[in-house]
């Protein structure tokens, strides 16, 4: 039985001065993809990168670790759009009118949503309907399949390394597109990459969320044994707890678990047992002290991730360049939601800023920050975007996500038809077929 906190759940951080033994790793791959343009991640910006390449008319393969696409925004949970919904380009327009189709975002007393928020859906659905958008792209999906290694030559990615079921294979491209989250194609190239920020070594705190269902009072059976964990005696020692619909006679719980880096493998081992361990503590509280008569559905297969690390691109957006609602030249996506910037060693609900500092106007995302500073051929979108802390917690979220992403697709495949580097592009022109697309630029 486990009692307490042990010291395996402790918030960890790599320790920098360890040099572990190395070993050489060298075996011939098979050659078995070969596309215009890799996307590795599968989320809301790789799958709109995806989409937006394919419609350039380049050959494109989406690379995902789980089987579903929709990163945070499905196997996170998450299932609300923040941001600006219109005007986000073709491909999240497309998303939008399938997720209607589907019914199932929410508009009130409709489809599996019935709240009246406009901006909440169905995850589920979600997933479904990107999957389908990238097939009707011709988008080649491969499910199950994690991103490895890179190969570099003459600062140039020539092939990544890839590992499905069927084992370790390479995968050619002319572009890469980086939106796994964690930078993780950038970092196995070499490239510089940003985390945390000059206050803090922690990046922005991740959240686990679960769900539960409405029960009969009767019915409710005791989440938490005697001895178990550490019960919540009262509603100060909580975590920030968000309630949120989850669907007729459900609620999606989502709770604060900071100071854990999301890079670092034992670190985010750690943070999914103490994210469980918190779920279980938070439901506790609820059914005993609040005599909620809820049940635990399901809880997230991963833990939120709000903050990875950054590539370091040509520019890092910086959050004075969203407090000023800046335009630049190559502006190609744009920011409209505010500065989320979560206290990162806190799980109380405190920011970084004082409440009166988190709005800002709309501001641009240049093209240089979705281009990687340290190689020709590789761009980034999403949480992978080239941008201190703060600007990131405003630019991370789904709306400018796809934004980004669509933007980075476009440049690539441009890019791939021009035979040419991405600096070598004309930013207006990536800027004239964004905004053609239906992406609104304006600030
Ligand atoms: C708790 C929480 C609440 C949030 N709430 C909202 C909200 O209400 N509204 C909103 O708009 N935004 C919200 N956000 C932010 C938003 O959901 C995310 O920032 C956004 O969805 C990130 O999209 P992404 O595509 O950049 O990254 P991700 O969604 O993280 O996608 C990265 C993808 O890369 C894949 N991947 C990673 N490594 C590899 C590898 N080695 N090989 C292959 N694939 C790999 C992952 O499996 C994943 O599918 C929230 C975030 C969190 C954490």
């Amino acid at each position: 039985m486990v009692s307490g906190r042990p010291d395996d759940t402790l918030p960890r951080l790599p320790d920098q001065t360890e040099s572990p033994p190395v070993v050489a790793w060298c075996r011939d791959l098979p050659v078995r993809y070969d596309a215009d343009v890799a996307v590795v991640g599968g989320g809301i910006a790789g799958v709109s990168a995806a989409c937006a390449a394919a419609r350039s008319g380049a050959s494109v393969i989406l690379v995902e670790r789980f089987g579903v696409t929709g990163g945070v925004l499905t196997t996170g949970g998450v299932a609300n759009f923040c941001g600006q919904m219109e005007g986000q380009g073709e491909v999240f327009d497309a998303i939008l009118a399938d997720l209607r189709a589907f019914r199932a975002l929410g508009e009130k007393g409709q489809g599996a949503q019935p709240v009246d928020r406009p901006t909440v859906f169905h995850y589920e659905i979600l997933a479904v309907v990107l999957q389908e958008l990238l097939l009707r792209r011709g988008v080649k999906l491969l499910l199950h399949t994690r991103f490895i290694d890179a190969r570099v030559t003459a600062g140039r990615i020539t092939e990544c390394v890839v590992c499905g079921m069927s084992g370790p294979e390479a995968l050619r491209a002319r572009q890469f597109i980086d939106c796994s989250g964690e930078s993780v194609l950038a970092r196995a190239a070499g490239c510089a990459t940003l985390k945390g920020s000059e206050r803090s070594v922690y990046q922005l705190p991740m959240s686990m969320m679960y769900f539960v269902r409405h029960i009969a009072p009767e019915a409710v059976v005791e989440h938490l044994p005697a001895g178990w964990f550490e019960p919540v005696r009262d509603r100060n020692e909580l975590p920030m707890t968000s309630i949120w619909p989850d669907g007729p006679g459900g609620n999606a719980i989502k709770i604060k678990v900071p100071m854990y880096d999301s890079t670092d493998t034992e670190s985010l081992t750690a943070a999914e047992i103490r994210g469980r361990r918190r779920m279980m503590e938070v439901m506790d509280y609820h059914q005993r002290i609040e005599k909620k008569s809820w049940r635990l559905d399901h809880c997230s297969p991963i833990i939120g991730i709000r903050e990875g690390c950054r590539v370091a691109g040509d520019y890092v957006l910086t959050v004075d360049d969203c407090r000023a609602g800046r335009a630049f030249e190559d502006g190609v996506a744009r920011g409209t939601f505010c500065l989320d910037g979560h206290k990162p060693d806190d799980d109380k609900r405190t920011y970084i800023l004082p409440e009166n500092e988190l709005g800002i106007p709309p501001y641009q995302i240049p093209l240089r920050s979705l281009i990687a500073r340290d190689l020709r051929n590789l761009m980034m979108a999403g949480r992978n975007l080239s941008a201190d802390q703060l600007a990131l917690s405003s630019a991370r979220v789904a709306t400018s996500g796809s934004m980004m992403g669509q933007a980075a697709g476009i440049a690539a495949a441009m890019a791939v038809t021009e035979g040419c580097d991405l600096r070598s592009l004309a930013p207006q022109a990536v800027r004239d077929e964004v905004t053609a697309r239906g992406a609104w630029l304006e600030v």
